[in-house]
């Protein structure tokens, strides 16, 4: 097979050579060569050690207790990894190192990668004119055949890797989902077995790869993975108690049960953003705790936006989101029971647009669409599509007091009153008139109304 290598690539395969050192591209990076795919994060694998790595590129930098030296290339988004051959890639308490041990041949750096798909390394010969004059593909685990099969399987006995580091299981349903491959059956019991190691590891780490899955392509079928291996249960045990809540009433849209609509509107959403669809995942994540089937055999969900958002608050709270993600999560599945009605007045599309936030408006409406058709709904209805124009309209008008033509020194200077509360209450009032259209937005026209509340 003919391998298509970046000028950049070839340069550090020779530049290693030249000083006598092993140098592989391994991992990832040799898996998405054979299947064609652009490789977007390039690994190597080397016996040379880190002190000897940065001689061979000075401009590399070394920041971490692996062993592995990043090197940046303008033309590649992640920097390049080189790492010295590693005995341990395990946790032996199941998630953290104990200590990193060098190893003196790739053979020992295989043993101790994932999946056989990810230990594959490939070794390339150049000229000095870095011409690639062969190839040879170091396969010591059937990795290529698992390829060409779309099997993932851990290398060795699955059990005792998943013990070694509880996050390859994590991993294998992410890297299966990515690739769209099975997970093999022993690899596939030995996650089911193990699901409550997944406990032990850091939640850093958890998040990292849960929103991996999220990110992806195929997450419907990673949260499916997820939930069949019973990881579910121990990451998003509040999610596991969503399917087989029926929620199906007498002229009623539902078609699915709690859990799988929420799977299905995840499925929908073609937002690129993990939050947003971390948000979508959840939004109905407080329906269990709020079910109630009447006489009329109508089911109710009295009140459950409220509490899917104490739900989510605590689910970020426990995977260490930021303060911004969680603040942007909680908006989104606090109102994303949003009405649109015709009915409503201008003031209250801007009330939403503010609670929401005008930066997630976008997002809000993504997460609806997908909610839509994650119930087997038609993506729009006529309702939606004249909100969104109302959306853009309200936004024509002031906001808030900050778009008001004149500011708190036009108050105190035309009042003759110092700074304090009674400005910010005459900007509140005016601001109301203004935004139920009793008067205009219009600097001269607020000065003079300001002239009257002087005499009153
Ligand atoms: P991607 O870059 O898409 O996440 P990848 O397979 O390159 O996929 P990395 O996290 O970049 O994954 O890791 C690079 C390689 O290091 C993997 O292909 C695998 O060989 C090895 N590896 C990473 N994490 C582990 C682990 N927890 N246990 C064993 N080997 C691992
Ligand atoms: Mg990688």
């Amino acid at each position: 097979m003919q391998f298509n290598l970046p000028d950049e690539v070839k340069k550090i395969l020779s530049d290693f050579r030249k000083n006598n050192h092993e140098i592989y591209i391994v991992g990832g990076a040799v898996r998405d060569l054979l299947m064609e795919k652009t490789v977007t994060d390039w690994d190597f694998t080397t016996n040379a050690t880190p002190d000897e790595i940065l001689k061979v590129i000075p401009d590399g930098f070394y920041d971490n207790k692996f062993g592995t030296v990043g090197v940046k290339f303008e033309n590649f988004s992640k920097p390049f990894e080189i790492t010295t051959y590693r005995t341990e890639f395990g946790y032996s308490d199941n998630r953290r190192p104990d200590k990193i041990a060098w190893g003196k041949t790739l053979k020992e750096d295989l043993a101790r990668r994932d999946f056989t798909v990810n230990a594959l390394a490939l070794r390339a010969v150049l000229s000095i004119k870095y011409k690639v004059l062969g190839t040879e593909l170091v396969d010591l685990y059937n990795g290529l055949e698992d390829l060409k099969n779309k099997v993932l399987r851990a290398v060795g006995d699955p059990s005792e890797r998943f013990n070694e580091d509880a996050l390859r299981m994590l991993r294998a349903v992410r890297i299966a989902g990515e690739l769209k491959f099975e997970i093999e059956q022993n690899t596939l019991s030995a996650i089911k077995n193990n699901a409550t190691l997944i406990n032990k590891i850091a939640k850093e780490r958890i998040k990292d790869e849960l929103f991996k899955i999220l990110k992806g392509d195929n997450s419907y079928d990673g949260f499916i993975h997820l939930k069949e291996t019973g990881l579910m249960d121990q990451i998003l045990p509040e999610l596991t108690k969503c399917f087989g809540v029926e929620q199906k009433s007498p002229n009623r849209h539902h078609i699915y049960d709690v859990g799988t609509h929420l799977l299905m509107s995840l499925k929908h959403c073609q937002s690129s953003d993990p939050i947003t669809r971390f948000a979508t995942l959840l939004h109905d994540v407080g329906k269990p705790q709020t079910y109630k089937k009447l006489d009329s055999e109508v089911i109710t969900f009295y009140n459950h936006e409220i509490v899917s958002t104490k739900i989510a608050r605590n689910i970020a709270d426990r995977l260490r989101l930021s303060n911004a993600e969680k603040d942007k999560l909680i908006k989104l599945i606090r109102y994303h029971q949003f009405t649109v009605s015709e009915h409503q007045t201008d003031s209250a599309v801007r009330r939403f647009i503010r609670n929401v936030g005008l930066e997630n408006v976008e997002d809000m409406l993504e997460l609806r669409r997908a909610d839509r058709l994650g119930s087997g709904a038609r993506e729009s209805s006529w309702r939606l599509d004249d909100f969104k124009k109302r959306l853009i309209e309200v936004q024509k008008q002031p906001f808030s007091i900050k778009d008001l033509k004149i500011n708190g020194k036009d108050v105190m200077d035309t009042l003759n009153i110092p700074s304090g509360p009674k400005v910010g209450e005459v900007l509140e009032k005016l601001f109301k008139e203004v935004e139920e259209k009793t008067i205009e937005n219009d600097r001269d026209i607020l000065l003079s109304k300001l002239n009257i509340f002087k005499y009153e």
